[in-house]
């Protein structure tokens, strides 16, 4: 154990490369996306730090071009899961112990790598199975990683050094528990960050853990254990397995050292999770803790005060980069009829200047969206908003799946209030605009908070500062992440902890110390040093 009161580095956000055309940073990324899509990936699962195969291969497409495979993957059973959940709880002792300066330095190290030797590989996963641009995968994979890890060591290291005072003659003290039993992690397709700090939060506060990553983003998940493992996680302190969603939360939520559970992705499969985990709860050693974040509808309210240029940018990178696949995304927008024309030729403007393509080649701004079925999720919404009375497709609309999943940047302008895309999570790059009365800014704003049940980010844009301030107070609960003439996407860790309410989750505030609160279980310690020896209290007389 250490002799030491030692402080960690001052964490600060990695900074963001721009892989300008010609740079030595893009050649080498796309040197390593080359070399990578003809790779032929063959990935395992890792239980116990071994790599664990199946008799079941199934075959890794690039949304890009869904005929090339880039390699396969092992599925797993629910023996893996039995396993994995084993193994879990025999590495819980030893890393237990450990002191946590030797836990910080495995994820310091993790950071040092990836912003290093693993920074190509990791982006050119992300690139080729989740279908980012360089900007993108940079922002996601690398730099949001390389923050949580790093950030997330110092809010561990500030939440330890809380400690309470002390009367005289005692010694009061809080100590930081892992939980009891093991963790159990399930992550989405869209961000390779979270798919990694969801996992690795929860190990860095001493617990061991089960992960099952999305089956859209295995390629990069390989390459986040390969990192682990080279900065010297131990054998069974996370334990990556390829199974089915459903079959392991029933086994994993059966299990009495189930002790939390750390999620991102939809609602509904969330409140599925809470269900399992309601009706087993006699079943448990401990009470779970239980952390998700889910779904989102976000939304732009614009002011008739706001700037034009800015709104349209914010809308056209708020609603399209990704695809639209970010949690953040703008899918719903509240323009006044006085901004409208001025706001929509911008809009066109700017996205007759998009390119859509494969992130191979970086001129392209928007690549292809999941699945088969985002595709056809994306097609369905359009080609119902073309024949409905109450709305029109006036952007984008095509849809292209020859080689693909393509879908445009597209805007639907609705009438209905209540118009389904105006309400719906879709997840795709298509953005809902609903044009109201100049006057009627007051009842758009309840409007705005009412329409869905999610909560998770909007953003205002408004120069009158007495319109900004209506939009804050009524839209106080609409949303976990608000922003002020700015898009509604693009939280840094450490400068906007991010999550949402309502049916958008539980509001742990991923990259925070908040969150990492969730992962220990506190113990209070108080010592005596001169016990009384005689049980009068002086009122006894
Ligand atoms: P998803 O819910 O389909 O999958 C998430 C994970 O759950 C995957 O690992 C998947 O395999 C697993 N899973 C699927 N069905 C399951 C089941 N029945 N039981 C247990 N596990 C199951 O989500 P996705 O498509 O990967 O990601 C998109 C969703 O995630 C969107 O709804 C988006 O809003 C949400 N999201 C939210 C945030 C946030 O911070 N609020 C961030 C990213 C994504």
């Amino acid at each position: 154990m250490s002799k030491a009161i030692s402080q960690v580095p001052m964490a600060v956000n990695e900074p963001v490369r721009s892989y300008a055309p010609g740079s030595a940073e893009v050649k080498s990324l796309l040197a390593t996306y080359k070399a990578m899509w003809k790779e032929k990936a063959e990935i395992p699962m890792i239980i116990n730090g071994k790599e664990v195969q199946s008799s079941e291969k199934v075959r890794l497409v690039s949304p890009q071009d869904h005929q090339h495979d880039f390699g396969f993957y092992y599925k797993g059973t629910m023996q893996d899961v039995d396993s994995a959940i084993n193994t879990a709880l025999e590495a819980k002792e030893n890393w237990n112990n450990l002191g946590w300066e030797q836990r910080a330095a495995i994820f310091l190290k993790a950071a040092d790598l990836l912003a290093g030797p693993y920074r190509d590989r990791l982006n050119a996963a992300t690139m080729i199975g989740q279908s980012k641009n360089v900007h993108q995968a940079e922002i996601d994979s690398a730099c949001e990683f390389i923050d949580f890890l790093r950030f997330n060591v110092e809010f561990m290291t500030e939440m330890y050094s809380e400690q309470p005072v002390s009367d005289e003659g005692i010694w009061n003290r809080t100590e930081y528990r892992p939980l009891e039993g093991f963790c159990f992690a399930v992550t989405p397709f869209n961000f390779t960050a979270i798919a990694g700090n969801l996992p690795t939060c929860m190990a860095m506060m001493g617990n061991v853990v089960v992960w099952k990553p999305s089956d859209k983003q295995i390629l990069a998940a390989k390459v986040i254990m390969d990192i682990l493992t080279e900065a010297g996680l131990p054998a069974g302190v996370i334990n990556m397995i390829f199974t089915d969603g459903k079959e392991t939360a029933e086994k994993v939520m059966a299990h009495p050292d189930f002790a939390g559970l750390h999620f991102t992705g939809s609602t509904s499969v969330f409140q599925g999770m809470w269900k399992m985990i309601g009706n087993n709860i006699h079943k448990f050693k401990t009470y779970p803790r239980i952390v998700g974040e889910t779904g989102g509808k976000d939304f732009v309210v614009v002011h008739s005060s706001a700037n034009v240029d800015a709104v349209a940018t914010g809308l056209v990178r708020g609603a399209f980069e990704y695809q639209g696949q970010k949690c953040s995304a703008a899918s719903r927008a509240y323009v006044p009829k006085s901004l409208w024309p001025k706001v929509k030729e911008t809009m066109e403007a700017q996205l007759k200047t998009v390119k859509m393509g494969s992130p191979e080649d970086p001129s392209n701004f928007i690549n292809a969206v999941i699945s088969q079925g985002s595709f056809d999720k994306c097609k369905g919404y359009i080609e119902r908003a073309e024949k409905s009375a109450d709305s029109s497709v006036i952007m984008g609309g095509k849809c292209d799946d020859s080689r693909g999943w393509f879908v445009e940047p597209t805007v639907i302008l609705t009438t209905n209030p209540n118009y389904e895309s105006l309400c719906e999570e879709i997840f795709g790059p298509i953005l809902t605009v609903y044009v109201y009365e100049d006057e009627k800014w007051s009842e758009t704003l309840k409007l705005v908070d009412q329409t869905s049940p999610y909560s998770l980010t909007g953003a205002v844009f408004a120069q009158d500062r007495y319109a900004i301030a209506e939009a804050y107070k009524a839209l106080e609960n609409a949303s976990g992440n608000f922003y002020i003439n700015d898009k509604p996407t693009g939280a840094v860790v450490g400068q906007q902890p991010f999550g949402g309410a309502r049916a958008s989750g539980t509001n742990d505030k991923a990259g925070s110390k908040m969150n990492l609160m969730r992962w220990v279980s506190v113990r209070s310690i108080k010592e005596t040093f001169v016990s009384p020896k005689d049980y009068k209290y002086p009122y006894l007389g």
